[in-house]
């Protein structure tokens, strides 16, 4: 599996600048300086607590800064106000606990976004969904609801229903944490997929296998800060600083 062959990275499609970020008296993001390339994939590890869901979580708004500046894709998210919808159209997330909707059916789950938010007609949503659950190997269970499904199948869900958005860039936060250990590859193998496809990533995970074989870069968050960041061979194999390695021992 050598996902990084021919893998050309483009201009910066994510900025974020002297970003802080406190909840309530407490400081989660601390000075957080990253920069991410169009087709980069990026893997962010880090203890419990440190803030590597909020860091995403800002790239599309669910989360404000009091301080810094996010871009995304040229849109000023600091600015507020409907940038904060154009950022949302081209930022898909998908999380640990999957998040689908449980009173519509899988197919339902991927058309209703595109239809409100990109005028697309019941039957272009229902052909683009259909497109996207065959590449995540389940267009069987379009007529099926979230809770007839496993949890592998559920998150495949989720990612093909973000997809179906066109996003250019996709948030994962953990997806595969709150899965049954025989479901993980499956859902593991459908983000290898995007990644060859060139999709922007960042995936905050803990698989490091995943890491090694597929991120550009993986960058290691402690207390809210970036402590350490490089390509995965570096990373893994000449830690810098005494916290990864700590950390690294404790998960590998
Ligand atoms: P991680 O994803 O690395 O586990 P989080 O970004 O979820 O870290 O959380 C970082 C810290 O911020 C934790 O101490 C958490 O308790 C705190 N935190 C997260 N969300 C909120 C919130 N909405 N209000 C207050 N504190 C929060
Ligand atoms: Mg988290």
């Amino acid at each position: 599996m050598n996902t990084k062959q021919q893998h050309t990275l483009g201009a910066p499609i994510i900025e974020m600048a002297g970003v802080n970020k406190w909840y309530g008296q407490f400081q989660v993001l601390t000075g957080i300086d990253l920069s991410v390339r169009a087709g980069e994939r990026i893997v962010v590890c880090g203890p419990s607590g440190s803030g590597k869901s909020t860091l995403i979580r800002c790239i599309n708004r669910l989360e404000t800064v009091q301080q810094g500046t996010i871009t995304v894709d040229g849109i000023e998210l600091t600015a507020g106000g409907k940038n904060v919808d154009r950022v949302r159209a081209e930022v898909g997330m998908v999380f640990q606990q999957f998040n689908l909707f449980p009173h519509l059916t899988i197919l339902e789950n991927c058309t209703l976004a595109p239809m409100r938010s990109r005028g697309m007609t019941q039957q272009q949503a229902e052909e683009v969904a259909m497109q996207y659950l065959t590449r995540v190997r389940i267009p069987e269970q379009a007529k099926k609801y979230p809770a007839q499904l496993s949890g592998g199948q559920q998150q495949r869900v989720a990612i093909a229903r973000a997809l179906c958005m066109a996003p250019k860039i996709m948030l994962f936060d953990e997806p595969t944490s709150a899965l049954d250990p025989e479901m993980v590859k499956e859902v593991l193998d459908t983000m290898i997929a995007l990644a060859e496809d060139g999709m922007t990533m960042l995936c905050v995970t803990h698989e490091m296998g995943f890491a090694r074989s597929v991120a550009d870069r993986v960058i290691f968050m402690a207390e809210g800060r970036i402590v350490e960041q490089g390509a995965p061979t570096q990373f893994f194999d000449h830690p810098q600083h005494e916290k990864t390695r700590q950390f690294l021992g404790q998960i590998l």
